[in-house]
C-alpha cells in the first residue's frame, strides 16, 4: 500500500508509470515450469500487513511475539514514523526466510504483497477527504519473464486466481486507519510515541494486544458483552478487528467501542490532575484522543 509511488518514479524503476483499474488487462503469468522460478524470492523487501502476521504466525506455530522477533523488522512507513514491519532477511542473503528449492514453503499463507506480485495497490485518500481509492500499477522486473507468457487477465480476475479480496477485506479499516493518520497531517497534532506504541501493538502484536484486554484498566474503562469478550481471548481474527475499532477510539477519538460512563468521569478527573502536574511542561508532546 502507499499513497502513490507513481509520482516522482526514477526513469529506470520497475514500476510501470500507469494508473491501472480493476477492469484493466495485463499480460502475466506465472507458474512453476517458468525459468525464473523463485527469483523473486531472491532478493525481497516485503511490508506486512496485520493479516498477513495473523496467518503466518498461526501457520508456523509461533505467538505474535515469536514470529516479530523471528521473521520480522521494523521501518517507519512514513515521513512521520509510522511503524510498519517488513520480512527480515540475513545481513548477507537477501533472500525470503519461506523460500525453498519447491517454491513458497508457506504458500496458502502467503502475504498479501506476494499474492499481488507483478501488481502493486495503491490505496489514496485526497486531504480532506473521508474516502479511499484503490488503484493498481504493473511492476516489471527484469529477472522476471512472467510478463512473456502468451496470456492478458483482468485485475479483478488475477485478484481472485490470487485470493487477494479476502486478504484485502482483512486489512480494509487498517488501510483506513493508516491513511487517515497521514492524510490529517498536522491538523491532528504530531503523533506521538505512546500513539505509535499502540498502533504497533494493535496492529502487529495480537498476543500482547490480548493480554492488554484482559487487563484490568481496560475492563475498567470499556463496556463489552460478555460473550464478545470471551471470544476476543480466543478468536485472533475476532481481535485483530475489535482492535482496528480500538485504535480508531484511541487514535481519532471515534465512538467505535462503548466505555463506561462512571470511568470516564474517573478519567476526566485523573486527566485534570495530570493537566494540573504538567501545567509547567509546555514541550509536553500531544498524546491523541487519550482513552488508553
Ligand atoms: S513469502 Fe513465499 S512468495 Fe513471498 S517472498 Fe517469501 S517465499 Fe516468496
Ligand atoms: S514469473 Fe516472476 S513472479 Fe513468477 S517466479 Fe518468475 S520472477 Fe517470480
Amino acid at each position: 500500500m502507499t499513497d502513490s509511488p507513481l509520482e516522482n518514479i526514477p526513469h529506470n524503476s520497475p514500476l510501470q508509470p500507469v494508473k491501472l483499474f480493476l477492469d484493466d488487462t495485463i499480460q502475466f503469468r506465472c507458474h512453476k515450469d517458468i525459468a525464473c522460478f523463485n527469483k523473486c524470492c531472491q532478493r525481497i523487501d516485503i511490508s506486512l500487513t496485520p493479516y498477513d502476521i495473523l496467518r503466518l504466525k498461526k501457520r508456523l506455530g509461533l505467538t505474535s511475539n515469536e514470529f516479530l522477533a523471528q521473521y520480522t523488522v521494523p521501518y517507519e512507513m512514513d515521513a512521520s514514523g509510522m511503524p510498519g514491519v517488513k520480512i527480515r532477511t540475513a545481513d548477507d542473503n537477501l533472500a525470503c526466510p519461506f523460500v525453498t528449492e519447491e517454491g513458497c514453503s508457506v504458500y496458502e499463507d502467503r502475504p498479501t504483497v506476494c499474492r499481488y506480485y507483478a501488481l502493486g495497490l495503491m490505496s489514496m485518500r485526497q486531504e480532506n477527504s473521508s474516502t479511499d481509492e484503490e488503484a493498481y500499477f504493473l511492476i516489471k522486473e527484469d529477472h522476471c519473464l512472467g510478463h512473456n507468457e502468451p496470456r492478458t487477465i483482468t485485475i479483478r480476475d488475477y485478484r481472485k486466481e490470487q485470493e487477494v479480496a479476502h486478504y484485502d477485506e482483512m486489512n480494509r479499516e487498517w488501510r483506513q486507519i493508516v491513511l487517515k493518520k497521514r492524510s490529517a497531517g498536522p491538523t491532528i497534532g504530531k503523533p506521538s510515541q505512546r500513539s505509535f506504541q499502540f498502533f504497533f501493538m494493535g496492529s502487529y502484536n495480537l498476543d500482547s494486544f490480548r493480554n492488554f484486554i484482559k487487563s484490568q484498566g481496560f475492563s475498567e474503562l470499556y463496556d463489552l458483552k460478555s460473550d464478545e469478550f470471551e471470544r476476543l481471548k480466543t478468536d485472533d481474527v475476532a481481535l485483530l478487528q475489535f482492535g482496528f475499532k480500538l485504535l480508531k477510539q484511541v487514535l481519532f477519538g471515534e465512538n467505535t467501542i462503548p466505555v463506561k460512563s462512571d470511568a470516564m468521569e474517573k478519567r476526566a478527573q485523573q486527566r485534570r490532575e495530570q493537566t494540573k502536574a504538567d501545567a509547567n511542561n509546555p514541550n509536553k508532546d500531544y498524546d491523541g484522543p487519550n482513552m488508553i
